[in-house]
């Protein structure tokens, strides 16, 4: 792991940036527990699981996708919790790690507990990918969202199951609703609630463009600066899902 992609919030909790996803790992004050949320893949997710010495595991995956369970398999062992989703895509994307002990359904709440820390796991539905789930450290007004918030960079539309609609009611309610400092995002720098309103912005661009054509050149501009992904995470892939979406 790159020092510079590890960033030590508290004694406790450390952030994972990159090699594949953001994650997040919550150890318990006597060493034996940890929450980690998104395992990441290949060497990232390798190097992540030598560092992480806690004999007793909890994975929270916000999602299936490769680059986010892949390194579920490093953890034989350990109590796995995410959304329900067909259970063939799960083994492909996780490499046909564990399916999850405890799988959650859209609308779900539920709460895990380590030391004061309270963890908060909210299913979300199908949004980014055919579930979305975001969780939050309530002590530490720490919110990690998986893929539904991506910074500096236009999302990465994979999954057939993409709703962009509903991706973008579910930011509205992740603004209004929940009162968090620091946002954890699937890619990209760590951020805060600023973040959640520049996706809006940027959807509401791309929405703009789906519905006329004409101002595509200047709401390219604005994100001018953000990164793009081979094929799958474009400007104009943002669009064209925009415009299936409205065309149905
Ligand atoms: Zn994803």
């Amino acid at each position: 792991m790159n020092r510079g992609n590890v960033r030590v919030l508290d004694k406790n909790l450390v952030v994972y940036l990159g090699g594949g996803c953001n994650s997040v790992v919550l150890t318990s004050i006597d060493g034996k527990e940890a929450i980690i949320v998104d395992t990441k893949w290949l060497s990232s997710a390798k190097r992540m699981r030598n560092l992480i010495k806690a004999p007793k595991v909890t994975i929270i995956n916000t999602h299936f996708h490769m680059d986010h369970s892949r390194g579920n398999g490093l953890y034989p062992e350990a109590h796995v919790v995410s959304g329900e989703v067909n259970w063939r895509h799960w083994d492909f994307d996780s490499g046909k790690s564990k399916r999850p002990d405890r799988i959650l359904r859209t609308g779900d709440k539920i709460v895990l507990k380590l030391d004061d820390e309270l963890i908060h796991i909210w299913d979300l539905g199908p949004a980014h990918s055919e579930n979305d789930s975001i969780v939050f450290f309530e002590k530490r007004k720490l919110l990690v969202v998986g893929d539904l918030v991506v910074v500096n960079q236009h999302p990465v539309l994979i999954d057939k199951n993409t709703n962009l609609s509903m991706w973008r009611q579910l930011l509205d309610l992740i603004e209004r609703e929940i009162e968090f400092d620091t946002l954890v995002p699937g890619h990209g720098p760590l951020s805060d609630k600023a973040e959640v309103l520049t996706m809006k912005r940027y959807f509401a661009a791309a929405s703009a463009v789906a519905s006329d054509s004409t101002k595509f050149g200047i709401e390219k501009q604005n994100f001018q600066m953000y990164s793009s992904f081979p094929v799958f995470g474009s400007f104009r892939r943002t669009i064209s899902f925009m415009r299936r979406e409205i065309e149905k």
